[in-house]
């Protein structure tokens, strides 16, 4: 069975960035929700335009549609034969148990939870530099807000599930991919 893998941890902490690493070495097809949710609104989709209110204001989109929209990804051949690498998704507890039935009627398998942990203020720096749309200082202070309340609790999820391996994300970008891959057993 194909792997899976779930990168886990604030906005800024690096997960795009290591899902793109991650990817180049394992060839693990790179899901990230923010991503495609942009690529919505690019494209002026109605997913778009009912996704991108959200996103201004440093909120969640629905469950329902994010859960939907992340499982018609799932559901291709590409993601069957190569694996998966999700980023930014699941984001609350009732994502990760819609994905786990997902990949359940899938036959996909899920192998481990990569968590990246970052000082608060690290993040923030990071994140006022990128200069994203959503990344002023409120929305950036809303979008932590919103990651302790509603995405910690995914990490106690897979935690039971003895799934999470913990990363220092603040430290250079080579370095936290090789303690990623080394968690996985790749060396
Ligand atoms: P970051 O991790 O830096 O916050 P993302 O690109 O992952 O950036 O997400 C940007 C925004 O897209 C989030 O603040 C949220 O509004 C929306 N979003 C992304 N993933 C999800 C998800 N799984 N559930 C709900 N909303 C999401």
């Amino acid at each position: 069975m194909s792997r899976g893998l779930i990168l886990v941890g604030p906005p800024g902490v690096g997960k795009g960035t290591q899902a793109e690493l991650l990817n180049e070495r394992l060839g693990l097809v790179h899901l990230s929700s923010g991503e495609i949710f942009r690529a919505e609104i690019d494209s002026q989709s109605d997913l778009g335009r009912l996704a991108q209110r959200y996103i201004d204001e440093g909120r969640l989109v629905p469950n329902g549609i994010t859960i939907e929209m992340m499982a018609k990804r799932l559901r291709t051949g590409e993601v069957r034969r190569s694996g998966f690498i999700l980023d930014g998704f699941p984001r609350t507890v009732r994502q990760a148990e819609a994905l786990d039935t997902d990949t359940d009627d899938l036959q996909l398998e899920i192998t481990a939870v990569v968590s990246l942990v970052a000082d608060e203020d690290v993040v923030v720096a990071r994140l006022s530099e990128r200069g994203r749309a959503d990344d002023d200082p409120e929305t950036i202070k809303r979008r932590i807000q919103v990651y302790h309340e509603e995405t910690r609790p995914v990490l106690d999820y897979y935690e039971k599930q003895g799934l999470v391996r913990h990363i220092d994300s603040d430290q250079p970008i080579e370095d936290v991919h090789a303690d990623i891959v080394r968690s996985l057993g790749h060396d």
